[in-house]
Formats: structure tokens, sequence, C-alpha cells
């Protein structure tokens, strides 16, 4: 099924000025921190007794997903006070004044670096700058929200209309964005339970006015695995910008999911429905296919789908009602009276534009011509902007003589992979334990033959767990490659002698048994004899037998 093409809808986001200034109907409409663009609307005309028809006479469903991305910004003080954002390891309510505790008559001003990170992020992601932005209030009432309203864009973002490319099985697919906005994120509910059995919550107001970046994207998602692959690449596009740390699990990146079903080949969709709270790629992943399943089964019964929020219970593995969604006349969006229109000026921006570092797409292909790289190593080398960091900085350790770079990346996406898998850390955790001069240094003396490549995976993985050099290990431990005919010519002797069928087998014209007798002597002398000597050396004691 090829996937719709991106609407360019100009009426979505119509020019203020055009409208006129300070007019705060909802058009098109932004549901807060959603969009319901005309792709997701039913129309009212659409009854349930006609859905139900519908579903008679097609069976077949598609999936439509579109996500929405909220990242945190790493800037030093919050979007409108000069509060420090490092707040992560700071006591509760330390990290706080007048603004962003939300007191009456303080005024906010807009962080600048918020504002240019936020146009990065929508220049990288092909959006158009508009020239003309505000901000304004979405107002709704919850504990973690300080003044009772949150500071957002809801008519005038920063980039609207971009698109940021897939792929998912050798297919290249473009991804429409709505809008790339700024917005402040709100304090933190820290629920408890008392001795007695009473529970209650407790607010920390650190994290209340931290920029807050939310990206929009089209409903063009047709699978679980092209919103992974989406994800993955926005992750991967904020990392190398410098603009987020992107993390799921730390909550810098956080996603919403808006998943409905359609009959192939139509326009409308059965329920809009929302999925929150997932908090890793994994949980995606499983919630989206966890909920396309559950909207199918309940269609294909007959039953009513209904346009809600849903949570998505980890443990449990499923999705579960938390309330009926919100429509944007809910949050009464007006312009925020206290800051100034601002105006973009195109200067200003070109210079922002001018100012981007190379993304992954264009170092993926740099590392393909420079470095000679399969596509498939540059892909997974430079999916992190990490990985791809140490990857460079592995072959600028070569200075006189050519970087097997090949080599290099099969080393950093097999064992030194492994290794991030089984420990659970990231390249930058790596690192710290392991340099890319130590790495380089291991690879050099397993080249020289000095360490055969079994006993450089192992000694990779106590360099990781000790953080104490190659040489050192190797010393210790006694780990040289015997490379010394006498010492090898022993275990080659005593394999011939126990292994009398194998030998036999070799000189009746059964090649394979000499790969055997190989092993044997690998195995008698612990990996650490260099296998192209034992090779060597065992065919002509065979010979002479
Ligand atoms: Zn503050």
């Amino acid at each position: 099924m090829p996937h719709a093409p991106i609407k360019e809808s100009k009426e979505r986001f119509p020019h203020p000025l055009e409208r006129g200034i300070g007019v705060s109907t909802p058009v098109g409409g932004r549901v807060g921190n959603r969009t319901i663009s005309k792709n997701w609307t039913i129309p009212p005309s659409l009854s349930v007794i006609t859905i139900i028809a519908i579903l008679k006479l097609a069976m077949n469903y598609e999936t439509i997903i579109g996500l929405e991305v909220h990242a945190q910004l790493l800037t030093k003080s919050k979007m409108f006070c000069r509060c420090s954002t490092d707040y992560a390891s700071a006591p509760p309510n330390t990290h706080v004044c007048p603004v962003c505790l939300g007191m009456p008559g303080v005024l906010p001003t807009i962080n600048q670096q918020a504002v240019e990170y936020t146009v990065m992020t929508a220049l990288a992601l092909n959006c158009t700058i508009s020239e003309y932005t505000r901000f304004d209030r979405k107002n709704y009432p919850y504990p973690d929200l300080m003044k009772g309203y949150q500071i957002s864009q809801s008519y005038a973002p920063f980039g609207h209309h971009g698109w940021l490319s897939i792929e998912t099985n050798g297919q290249k697919k473009k991804v429409g964005i709505d809008n790339v906005h700024l917005e402040e994120d709100v304090a933190k509910l820290v629920h408890h339970t008392s001795p007695g059995g009473e529970s209650y919550s407790l607010v920390d107001v650190n994290r209340s006015g931290v920029p807050l970046m939310e990206i929009v994207g089209e409903p063009d998602l047709r699978s679980p695995e092209e919103a992974r692959q989406y994800l993955m690449r926005l992750r991967s596009i904020l990392q190398y910008l410098g603009v987020s740390s992107a993390n799921m699990e730390e909550g810098s990146f956080r996603c919403d999911a808006n998943i409905s079903i359609r009959p192939q080949g139509s326009d409308d969709l059965l329920a809009k429905v929302e999925v929150k709270n997932m908090n890793s790629f994994k949980a995606v992943y499983r919630a989206l296919e966890y909920e396309a399943e559950r909207q199918r089964k309940r269609a294909a019964e007959g039953k009513k789908l209904v346009q809600e929020t849903r949570g998505w219970v980890e443990d449990r593995g499923i999705t579960v009602a938390q309330r009926s969604k919100e429509y944007a006349h809910d949050y009464r969006y007006f312009p925020e009276p206290d800051l100034a229109p601002l105006v973009l000026s195109r200067n200003w921006v070109e210079g922002v534009r001018s100012k981007l570092p190379e993304l992954p797409e264009a170092r993926r292909d740099r590392l393909v011509a420079e470095y000679k790289l399969p596509i498939y190593d540059a892909n997974l080398l430079t999916s992190s902007k990490a990985m791809a960091d140490y990857f460079e900085d592995c072959l600028k350790q070569y200075k006189a003589e050519p970087a097997p770079a090949k080599e290099i990346g099969n080393w950093l996406l097999g064992e030194v992979s492994r290794i991030m898998n089984a420990k659970n850390i990231d390249t930058v955790g790596f690192r710290e334990k392991v340099s890319p001069e130590q790495l380089v240094r291991l690879l050099v003396l397993s080249k020289k033959g000095e360490v055969s490549t079994a006993t450089a995976k192992s000694v990779l993985g106590q360099m990781f767990d000790t953080a104490k050099s190659a040489d050192d290990i190797i010393k210790a431990q006694g780990l040289g490659q015997i490379s010394d005919n006498e010492a090898i010519e022993k275990e080659i002797m005593a394999a011939i002698r126990d292994n009398a069928q194998a030998v036999a087998d070799y000189k009746a014209g059964k090649k394979q048994s000499l790969k055997f007798l190989v092993g044997q002597v690998m195995r008698a002398t612990r990996g650490r004899a260099n296998p192209g000597l034992v090779n060597e050396l065992l065919e002509k004691k065979l010979e002479e037998e």
C-alpha cells in the first residue's frame, strides 16, 4: 500500500496577519499538544451504522499513526526565567523563582537559545520557518501546572510543513512534519503512600519552565515499525544538533502516539485514539502493536471505537482507557498577553542555517565516500552521533599508515556493541572505560599477531571491566600469542597422537579433518597459538607422518 502523500494544507497554520492578530479561533486545528489535521477528522455524517456497513464491505484495515514528540532542550536556563535547568540531582524545589512558580504579577522573558535550538531543529526537519511567530496560553487546571496555563505555541509555531525521511525494508519514505514549536515543561508530581496506607502527592517545581520543544508529525506512518524508525531517526537528528539529550528513559524525549484504523481505500478513520505513558522505543512499538490489534478486533466484532486517550501499562502489555480525548476548544487558547510577537529576521534564520552541523544522512554518505565503507555499516555507525564520533576518533589514531576503517567498523558493530548491550550502556558509557586510543592499541596488537583475535575479544571485555590497558592485561595474564614453533609443535604431536582417526581420515583425502586437528591444538593452547602457524606446521607434520 503506497503511503498517503504529505498533505500541503495551507490553511492549517494561516499567517496570523492574514487573519488578524489576536483572533483565537482554533483553525485546522491544533489540540493543545496535538494536531487534528484534516486527515483525522471524522465526518459527522458518518454514523456508527454507516461505519459498520463499511466494515462489513471491507474487512481489511490499514493502520494510521502520527507521533507527537516532546524534547527537553539543553539550554542552561529555563524558558522564561533565569533558573538553572540543571536540576536532575538537585533537591526538590531548589531551582525555582517567582516566574516558574507562577506567582501573580511576574513577567516572562523569552530564552533566545531555546528559540535558536527550535529553529535549528525545524530547519534540519526541512520545515518552513515562520517569519511572524508568537506564544499562546493553553489553559487547563492540573496540580503540575503552576500558573493554571502553559505558555505554548498554537497558531504561529516556529517551523511548519517539514519532513523526515525513514527507511524500512530498504524502502525510503518521507514522513511529514506538521510543525515544530516551543513551550514550557510542567512541574513533577511525586506520588507516595503513607505507612497508614493513605496515598498523597508532592510537587517538585524544579522542572517547571524548562524549555520543551514539540515536534508534531503528520499521520503518515503505517506500522509500528515505521513509527520506531521515525523515532530513532528523530532522536539521532536532535543528538547530532546537540539541542537535546533525547533520552527516552530519562524523560528528555517523550512520545505520544495517535493511532487509528480505517478500511483500506477509505479516507475516514474509525476513531482517533491517543496512547501515552511509553518510556522506551520498545514500549512505543509494543503499545502500537497492541492498540492496532485491539481496534481491529473491536471493529471486526462490530463494536464502536471511541475517541479517547489510553495509557500503556508496561508490565501488563496492554493499553487502558484514561479519559475521553480533549478538543482544541477545551484549552481556550489565546495569545500570551505578556509576550510580544516574535519576528524572526531572514538574516538571522539564514545565520542559524549556515551553522547547522553535519546531520546523520550526510555523515553516512561521507563515511561511504571517504572510507569506502559498505552503506549498511555506515548506516549503523552513524545512527548515533556518539558512535560515529568514536569511530572517526579511532581512525585518527592511525597517523603514518592508512586506517583499517572496515575492520574498526566491524569491531564497533561486533564486540563493542555486544558489550554495550550486555552491560546496558551507550557509546558514551563505553568510551568512559575504553578510549578510542586504547581500543586501537588492542587492534594493533592483534594485527601484529601478538594476541589472537579470540584473545583480543576477551581482553576487550576485561579492559571495559577494569579500565586497564590492553598491554597491562596481556602481560599480567601471559596472554601473548604463541608464535614459537617448538611450543606449537609439541601440541601438534599430542593432537596427532590422540586423534588417530582424524589423521587417518585426512590421509584418506578428508581435508575437513585438518580443521578439526587445528581446533584441537588451539584448544590445548587456550586460543593463544597463532592459527596460521598451527595450520602450516600441522600440514607439514601430517605429510611427514
Ligand atoms: Zn524560575
